[in-house]
C-alpha cells in the first residue's frame, strides 16, 4: 500500500463533524498497514482548514482549492478530486457517508474503474490489506468485503464507526492543489442550502431523555411512554420510524439524522439499537434499554437492560416513579 487518504467535508468553512471521524479511521488504517495518512479538504478559501489538519498526525494535507468549489457540485468535486488522487496515488480514499459523498464518490470511484464500498462500519487488515465490514439487513449480518482490482480503493464510513476524539495530533506540510476546471463541465447549478427551520425542542439540554421506538407499534400508544417521561421529568425522544411516521415531530429525533444527545440518563423502550440510533445517544451517562428481544443490540450499549413487554413494565415503572415521589 503507498498511502491513505481521508476525504475531508466542510460547508461555509464549517467542518462536517464526520469528517474526524473518517481522519481517525484514515490514521488507524495507515497504521496498521505501515504506510502514511493524508488528508484533503475541498472547498475556496479553505487555508483556515488546511492549517487546522496541518496540527494533525498526517504526512501531507492537500487544500484544493478552486473559485469552482465554493459551493458544492458533483461534477467540480469528482474532477477536483480525479485529478488530486491520479497525482497524490494512495491506495485507499477514505469518506465520510455523508449525503453529499454518497451524490458524487461513486462517481469519482468509477473514473478509476472501482466502486465505492460504501457505508462501512469498520475495518481489519489481513495479510497487510484492508478488509472492510459492511451491514446487510437492518445490521443483522456483517459482510467482509475485499476491495478488489487495482488501486486506488474507494469506501466510505458509516457515522459513529470510528470516535472522532481519537484524532492523533502531529504535523503535516500543507500543499496547495489548484484543480484545472471549467465552468462548461459543471452542469448543476448550485442554489442556497436548504435551511432547517430553528427546533422548538433542544434535547441536548435535557437531563434525562425518555426515547420510544417501533416497539410501541402504533401511534395511539404513545401516551404509554408519554406519562414515563411526565413522571421522571424527562424530554421525550425517538428512533427514526417514529418521527417518519407522524407520531412525534421531527426534532424529537435521535441518531445519525437527528439530535446527539449526552444525557445522564436515556431511557431506550422498544429501540432495537440500529448504529444510526446508537451514534445519536451513546455518549449518555447512564442508558437504560426495555426490549422484549434479549438479543437486541441496545444491550451492547445499555448498563442497566429489562427484557421484557414494555407494555407491560412501563405502566408498572410509571406506578413506582410516582410512588417514590410520593
Ligand atoms: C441514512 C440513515 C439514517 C438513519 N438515521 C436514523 C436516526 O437518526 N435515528 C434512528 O433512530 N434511526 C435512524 N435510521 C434508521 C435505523 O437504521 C433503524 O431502522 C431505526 O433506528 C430502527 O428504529 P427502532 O429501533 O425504533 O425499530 P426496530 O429496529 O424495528 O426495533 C423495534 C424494537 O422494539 C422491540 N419490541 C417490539 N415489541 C416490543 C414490546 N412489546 N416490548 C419491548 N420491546 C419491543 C423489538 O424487539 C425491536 O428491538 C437511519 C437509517 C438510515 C439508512
Amino acid at each position: 500500500m503507498s498511502g491513505v487518504l481521508a476525504i475531508m467535508e466542510q460547508r461555509g468553512g464549517a467542518w462536517n463533524r464526520m469528517s474526524w471521524e473518517t481522519l481517525v479511521a484514515g490514521q488507524q488504517l495507515a497504521k496498521q498497514t505501515g504506510v502514511a495518512a493524508s488528508a484533503a479538504v475541498v472547498g475556496q478559501d479553505i487555508a483556515a482548514l488546511a492549517d487546522e489538519l496541518a496540527h494533525k498526525k498526517l504526512e501531507r494535507v492537500y487544500a484544493v482549492g478552486h473559485e469552482l468549489l465554493a459551493a458544492y457540485t458533483a461534477d467540480g468535486y469528482t474532477a477536483a478530486l480525479e485529478q488530486l488522487i491520479r497525482k497524490a496515488a494512495p491506495s485507499i480514499v477514505l469518506f465520510p457517508h455523508t449525503y453529499q459523498v454518497r451524490d458524487f464518490a461513486p462517481k469519482l470511484a468509477t473514473r478509476f474503474g472501482q466502486v465505492l464500498i460504501s457505508d462501512a462500519v469498520g475495518f481489519r487488515v489481513d495479510s497487510g490489506a484492508p478488509v472492510f465490514v459492511r451491514q446487510l439487513f437492518q445490521g443483522k449480518l456483517n459482510a467482509d468485503v475485499t476491495p478488489g482490482g487495482g488501486e486506488p480503493h474507494f469506501a466510505s464510513l458509516q457515522a459513529g464507526a470510528f470516535r472522532a476524539d481519537q484524532v492523533e495530533e502531529g504535523a503535516a506540510q500543507v500543499e496547495n492543489f489548484a484543480p484545472s476546471l471549467s465552468a462548461e463541465t459543471i452542469r448543476a447549478k448550485p442554489l442556497e442550502p436548504f435551511r432547517e427551520s430553528a427546533r422548538a425542542v433542544d434535547l441536548t439540554a435535557a437531563d434525562i431523555i425518555v426515547s420510544v421506538g417501533r416497539g410501541i407499534k402504533e401511534k395511539e400508544n404513545i401516551p404509554i411512554v408519554e406519562e414515563l417521561a411526565k413522571a421522571l421529568g424527562a424530554e421525550l425522544a425517538a428512533s427514526r420510524p417514529i418521527c417518519d411516521s407522524g407520531w412525534l415531530p421531527m426534532e424529537r429525533q435521535v441518531g445519525s439524522s437527528g439530535q446527539t444527545v449526552s444525557p445522564k440518563v436515556y431511557m431506550a423502550i422498544g429501540i432495537s439499537g440500529a448504529i444510526q440510533h446508537l451514534v445519536g445517544m451513546k455518549g449518555a451517562k447512564t442508558i437504560v434499554a426495555i426490549n422484549k428481544d434479549a438479543n437486541a443490540p441496545i444491550f451492547e450499549v445499555a448498563d442497566y437492560g429489562i427484557v421484557g413487554d414494555l407494555f407491560e413494565i412501563v405502566p408498572a415503572l410509571v406506578e413506582e416513579v410516582k410512588k417514590a415521589k410520593g
